[in-house]
């Protein structure tokens, strides 16, 4: 291969160079944020292979190249010495031929025959150097020529006519042998020129290529490098700035810090890892918000102070967490025999009825087995039994409402369908046990204040309340300008059933007379126990008469009751005395009126026990 070649294929190889550099980079630019990892990494570690193999390659063809010129330069430089070494032999054998025609002596003659001989071996040594150039071979063809015919044609007749001693003009035959020595001589030296000419081009040539392959592979060597700090940035930027940032997000969510810096939604595997990451802190703060909510709500329902009010922070707590559609809520009465809808979100329509709304408690399943009951969808699965307007699309979810393992009502949650996940279900369920809690604390704060009002041993209201009851029911009668009566009634002689029989028969005593009471006066009257063994009974819009048959009731009751001994023997007789006075006739206030009734107790007491005395105010008696 000729150096002009070996130009042309090495420009050529750069722009194919540059060329694929370009496109790499187009290719990088346009598509590296979007690749797969794996692919990423193929697209970054190309470059820098293509470069090494392009390394390998021209050094394998700097070798090939190196190798043929030197081949081909030793064989234009064997040329040279051929058509040299022939020159001298053919000059050899014309001197030998010139000498034997001036001398006519034999040993002159000697050099010829190896001469020629000689110069037949360099001539077919130089047919075979010159074999695979045709413009040379023909050039030893036509020196083979001129020496054969300068052999036959001259040297050989003229030593023939020599040796047969024929008169010779020697000047001018040694004239001819010596011009058809320089026609050859000029041929070979035309070859051996071109020889040399070629020798040294071949020479220039590698050295051309040697010195370009020192170039290319310096700047491929700076190629590389450069190629791989660009890479290095490259996948920085790629793979560990992402990575970066990912552990910066999970310190900051750790933190608390639920707005994170994630890396750009880009199509692969960073991507996936930032989207599942950003759900998963979406998640967590929904859930905080959630726990916040939860916590607000458990702290403000405790501070309720009605019922009411606790329906209605559930029902605003669900509609601002849940977004129904529809939430009720049903409470069971005490005696657990129906259940009331007590509160709904939605007003319902006219049509359904008006409230109270009652509903057997077996009827919600939620009541009857105590844990929740979920439809995802009405239009394809089974609705529970309720009677209450269940809804015709989306879903519904009924929870039950339990304080101290006790079920005390339900809410049902009306919502679009397919809405529930073990997560809400929860959620609302921590909703309803907070209300629940709520609403039973309540009922027991209701409780204990009825139990202050109660008597303990009699089951009758305590002086205290009696107090209180009648004199907001005086105000009552005195506005509507009615009677109120009042009772006051005294056990006789229960000292005595104390000492003879114990304080326990005596307690027995006191609660059976309690009963008796209660079953002989009407539902509007109350009874209360005033103290140790006195009784009082008020009787709203009662005169002295109607009090009076009351009273007489109740007397002819404990004249006839049964009270069971702790012995064989049975318990005298109990007998009650009393004391009527009126409102206001007897006195504007409480403490007048039961003044007066105990001095009408007085006098039943004075006349004999076991009666019953209206009292008589001192005009009257005295008139
Ligand atoms: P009188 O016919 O004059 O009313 O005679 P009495 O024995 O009933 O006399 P008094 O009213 O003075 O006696 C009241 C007695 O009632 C004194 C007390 O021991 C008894 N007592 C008061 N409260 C209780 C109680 O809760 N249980 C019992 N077992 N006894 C009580
Ligand atoms: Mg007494
Ligand atoms: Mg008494």
């Amino acid at each position: 291969m000729t150096g002009s070649q070996n130009r042309v294929m090495l420009l050529g190889s750069k722009s194919i160079g540059v060329i694929c550099v370009a496109s790499w980079l187009a290719v990088m630019a346009l598509t590296i944020r979007n690749l797969k990892i794996r692919g990423q990494i193929l697209l970054v570690t190309l470059p820098p292979l293509f470069v090494l193999l392009c390394a390998v390659a021209l050094l394998f063809y700097a070798y090939w190249s190196a190798l043929h010129t030197g081949r081909s330069a030793s064989r234009s430089k064997e040329g040279v010495a051929r058509g040299e070494a022939l020159l001298r032999h053919a000059t050899e054998a014309t001197m030998a031929v010139r000498g034997y025609v001036f001398t006519r002596r034999k040993d002159v003659l000697d050099p010829y025959d190896k001469a020629v001989v000689d110069a037949q071996e360099d001539l077919i040594a130089l047919h075979e150097l010159e074999a695979n150039d045709p413009e040379q071979l023909k050039e030893v063809n036509g020196i083979r020529t001129k020496f054969d015919r300068m052999q036959r044609e001259w040297a050989v007749p003229t030593i023939e006519k020599v040796r047969r001693g024929e008169d010779l003009d020697a000047p001018a035959l040694v004239q001819d042998g010596l011009t058809r020595m320089a026609a050859l001589r000029l041929q070979v030296s035309s070859l051996v020129k071109e020889d040399e000419a070629q020798y040294g081009d071949e020479t220039r040539g590698a050295e051309w290529v040697m010195h370009r392959m020192l170039v290319v592979g310096v700047s491929l060597a700076a190629l590389l490098a450069g190629i791989l700090l660009f890479l290095t940035s490259v996948v920085t930027r790629l793979i560990v700035v992402p990575v970066l940032q990912l552990i910066r997000a999970s310190e900051q969510v750790s933190r608390g810090d639920f707005e994170p810096v994630l890396p750009p939604l880009v199509d692969n595997e960073f991507g996936v890892l930032s989207r599942s990451f950003s759900n998963m802190t979406a998640a967590l703060r929904r859930e905080r918000e959630e726990i916040a909510a939860l916590n607000q709500f458990s702290e403000a329902v405790t501070q309720c102070t009605s019922e009411r009010e606790v329906y209605d922070l559930l029902l605003h707590s669900l509609k601002e967490r849940f977004q129904p559609r529809q939430v009720m809520v049903f409470k069971l009465n005490a005696s657990e025999n129906y259940l009331e809808a007590a509160a709904t979100l939605v007003p319902l329509p006219k049509e359904v009825g008006a409230w109270p709304m009652i509903e057997e408690p077996h009827n919600c399943k939620a009541v009857r087995t105590g844990r929740h009951f979920r439809v995802n969808d009405v239009s394809v699965e089974p609705l529970c039994p309720s009677k209450f307007v269940l809804p015709t699309e989306g879903s519904y979810y009924c929870g039950p409402l339990i304080a101290g393992g006790i079920i005390i009502g339900s809410v049902r949650m009306e919502a679009a369908k397919d809405l529930w996940t073990p997560e809400r279900e929860r959620l609302l369920e921590s909703y309803l046990s907070g209300a629940a809690s709520a609403l039973s604390n309540l009922r027991l704060l209701d409780t204990m204040k009825q139990q202050a009002n109660i008597d303990v041993l009699t089951g009758l209201y305590n002086r205290r309340f009696l107090e209180d009851y009648a004199r907001k029911l005086f105000a009552i009668a005195r506005r509507r300008a009615q009677p109120v009566g009042l009772l006051m009634m005294d056990l006789d002689h229960f000292k005595n059933f104390n000492d003879v029989y114990g304080h326990e028969i005596g307690d027995r005593i006191l609660r059976h007379f309690a009963k008796t009471v209660t079953t002989c006066m009407r539902e509007t009257n109350l009874a209360a126990r005033y103290g140790g063994e006195e009784f009082v009974v008020l009787l709203p819009d009662t005169g002295p008469k109607s009090c009076a048959l009351v009273a007489e009731r109740i007397r002819k009751a404990v004249m006839v009751m049964v009270v069971p001994s702790n012995t064989d023997r049975p318990l005298p007789q109990v007998t009650v005395s009393m004391g009527i006075a009126v409102f206001p006739d007897h006195g504007q206030t409480l403490e007048e009126v039961v003044q007066a009734s105990d001095k009408a107790l007085y006098e039943s007491k004075r006349a004999g026990r076991n009666r019953v005395t209206v009292y008589i105010p001192q005009e009257a008696a005295a008139g």
